[in-house]
């Protein structure tokens, strides 16, 4: 009888006191994992262009290698970008054991340019015609709005094409909420890609010589600006 009782009084102590731990510690994973993310942040400063810099605002980059004061990244996003990378495995297992493609390379960094670097995700080769591979992820919203590739994202694409001198891409998005898929084939310009690798030439020299460039025509309307991290560093300087 006694040996109940204590033990009824221990399984209630007990529930008093994980209801008490339970409360108080009821962020304890959701900080950790959240510390855990902006800790692997990588936070360098940015000493030369990505291919994914093509199509974002030059004032944007130049303070990225300016290194400004900027709004930190919300672990959300840090997760979002990590999510990114999962889907790209989960396609690229799927294409490697597809009969009909073969993935000529994976991962495959341009060849080296003194101004721009980057890494496309795939070049595959389907009916005997080779195609870089640029895999996008997106939210729900986003994808049913998208009747066609974004043009930042073919800008990119292109850049790929013409550093790998390859005539065709294929853009492949993914719904992160529902895992279905879109694709858009983009053929190669030339043209477009030596305009834009003239304009980050005289975004080099702006750098260089500290010549913060013009905020975009339409600021701070632009979608861009509402995404910015160096808002307030923009904001601050009237030019
Ligand atoms: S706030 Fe807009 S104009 Fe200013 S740096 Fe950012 S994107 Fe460019």
């Amino acid at each position: 009888m006694f040996i109940i009782a204590k033990a009824k009084g221990s399984v209630k102590g007990m529930i008093r006191e994980n209801k008490i731990n339970l409360t108080k510690n009821k962020n304890m994973l959701k900080e950790k994992i959240n510390e855990f993310y902006l800790s692997n942040q990588k936070d360098r400063t940015q000493n030369r262009f990505f291919i994914s810099d093509a199509g974002k605002c030059h004032r944007q980059i130049f303070y990225s290698f300016k290194n400004a004061p900027k709004k930190p990244i919300e672990p959300n996003f840090l997760r979002l970008f990590d999510l990114g990378n999962h889907v790209h495995q989960m396609i690229m297992r799927s294409l490697l054991n597809i009969k009909g493609i073969r993935v000529v390379a994976a991962e495959i960094n341009i060849p080296p340019h003194g101004i721009i670097s980057g890494r496309a995700d795939a070049i595959l080769s389907v009916d005997k015609e080779f195609y870089v591979l640029d895999i996008k992820s997106m939210n729900s919203r986003a994808f049913g709005y998208l009747n066609e590739a974004k043009e930042d994202n073919v800008l990119q694409l292109r850049l790929y094409l013409y550093y790998f001198k390859i005539n065709k891409g294929i853009l492949l998005y993914m719904n992160k909420d529902d895992l279905r898929l879109k694709e858009f084939i983009v053929d190669s310009d030339t043209k477009q890609v030596e305009k834009l690798l003239g304009e980050l030439n005289v975004l080099r020299e702006q750098i260089d010589s500290n010549t913060l460039p013009s905020r975009l025509s339409d600021y701070p309307k632009n979608w861009r600006c509402r995404y910015c991290n160096f808002s307030s560093a923009c904001k601050a300087i009237h030019k």
